[in-house]
């Protein structure tokens, strides 16, 4: 019903296949009509001189020098050209040359791996994001198969991330992949506390051989695989404080998580500022612009206003998922603190 994986393994051999031609005899083989008038001695002059240089991948056309590259190589992120912008490419009356000349002054847009919950089961999971304008990349079932359901062409927005920010970036559409993740979300029990759902071993290996295989061919750093919590703070919640960030980083060397004697280092300070100064406006908006400077979106009010409290919520989802209530505390503090340091 929708595009799997076996597409892109086929887009992958595709690439394989297309390998990139430039030899000195398909260029010279140009026809170049030698008719003694001054225009035809200009068209002469302005033949290709081609010379393969084998040094360092280049070959010279016209004394320039070109790097003449491999379009399967997709490890190179600055020399590759998708086979899908090849044969898509259909100006009328004209042809894209087979002759490819890759820039070097190129890169991924994509920049970011979002996480998130659909809240949804399984069977309206597909029918929302499908059918619906609201999308992602990839969907993950609650299911013990094999099967990853890729939704939205890779080199395609998906409407998935909404007004959002992450350091320098907004808009996180523009420039991420996003994976939905079937999972019930939250209800709220008794007490009007998020009682979340659990991931199952089974679909969190899935999403981390996804998030692995991105990263990877996108070289997406630790620092921009994310939750959707992360990135809109104030609005969402999702993937929640069950998804497994810690195994994340721990089992497959993905996404961000502190060090344990980092952590240590600062809980005591950490603890003196929770006990002194916890209602201290400079040290409130100490705090508020270590959560901006790590990423968040937040605005320096020194006040624990409504915001700042959700932010910090977002926080402990990601970063400390044993205290969610969105009030800061020595161990968060010190975490914060931590994981600046170690991604700035
Ligand atoms: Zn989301």
């Amino acid at each position: 019903m929708f595009p799997n994986k076996k597409n892109t393994n086929t887009m992958h051999k595709n690439l394989l296949i297309i390998g990139l031609s430039i030899t000195l005899t398909s260029c010279a083989s140009r026809p170049t009509t030698a008719v003694n008038t001054k225009k035809s001695t200009l068209l002469v002059t302005q033949t290709k001189k081609i010379t393969p240089k084998k040094e360092n991948n280049l070959i010279k056309i016209d004394n320039i020098d070109f790097y003449q590259v491999n379009i399967a190589d997709l490890s190179k992120n600055n020399n590759t050209i998708s086979y899908g912008s090849i044969v898509s490419a259909n100006p009328q009356g004209y042809s894209i040359s087979k002759e490819h000349f890759p820039s070097v002054g190129q890169n991924f847009r994509e920049r970011f791996i979002i996480i998130h919950y659909t809240a949804l089961d399984y069977e309206k999971s597909i029918k929302v994001l499908t059918q619906k304008n609201v999308s992602a990349h990839y969907l993950v079932n609650d299911r013990p198969d094999k099967e990853i359901y890729q939704l939205v062409d890779e080199n395609k927005r998906s409407y998935h991330a909404g007004v959002s920010h992450w350091r320098n970036f907004d808009n996180l559409n523009d420039n991420s992949i996003g994976i939905e993740i079937v999972n019930s979300g939250f209800v709220l029990n008794s007490s009007g506390q998020r009682q979340f759902f659990p991931y199952p071993d089974y679909q969190f290996r899935k999403v981390a051989a996804l998030i692995k295989d991105l990263a990877t061919r996108y070289m997406i750093p630790p620092t921009n695989i994310l939750g959707h919590s992360d990135i809109a703070p104030t609005r969402k919640q999702d993937p929640g404080p069950m998804f497994p960030w810690k195994k994340l980083y721990d089992d497959y060397g993905l996404g961000m998580w502190y060090d344990t004697s980092s952590v240590q280092n600062y809980i005591t300070i950490s603890n003196d500022d929770i006990v002194h100064q916890y209602n201290s406006p400079a040290f409130i908006a100490k705090v508020q612009k270590k959560l901006k400077d790590f990423g968040y979106a937040i605005n320096i009010t020194s006040t624990w206003d409504k915001d700042t409290k959700k932010v910090i919520q977002s926080f402990q989802y990601h970063f400390h998922p044993s205290k969610t209530d969105g009030v800061l505390d020595a161990e968060t503090w010190a975490i914060l603190q931590s994981l600046y340091d170690k991604y700035k």
